[in-house]
């Protein structure tokens, strides 16, 4: 069986894209139709990337990606965070961080489970 998210024809891909490439070299909490969870090899904080190769996505996919990434840090991890959804190194490849927002005590570690 194939995947829907990758029946779908109306989906962009470009084979150039290291988002698109979806290399599992780092955990992996989370994958859907519309999106992935994973921690960024480059930050070392989770992510969640659209399953689309586009810079804008609309709202209620926005929104799914934001919920998704939201359910991760509730169920892996601790301390405070925010979501970060400014595309830097990939500008053309809708991604999101959760930034850590504090250090020492506060900062954002990993649950035991
Ligand atoms: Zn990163
Ligand atoms: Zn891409």
């Amino acid at each position: 069986m194939v995947a829907s998210w990758k029946a779908d024809e109306t989906r962009i891909w470009d084979p150039t894209c290291e988002l698109c490439e979806e290399a599992r070299f780092t955990e992996w909490f989370y994958e859907d139709d519309l999106c992935w969870v994973a921690e960024c090899d480059a930050c070392t904080v989770p992510m969640v990337v659209w399953r689309n190769h586009g810079a804008e996505p609309a709202d209620e996919i926005r929104g799914h990606l934001r919920s998704r990434l939201t359910e991760v840090m509730e169920r892996c991890f601790d301390g405070r965070w925010k979501f970060d959804d400014r595309l830097r190194t990939i500008p053309g490849h809708y991604h999101a961080h959760a930034r850590a927002l504090a250090w020492g005590p506060e900062a954002l570690r990993r649950r035991a489970n």
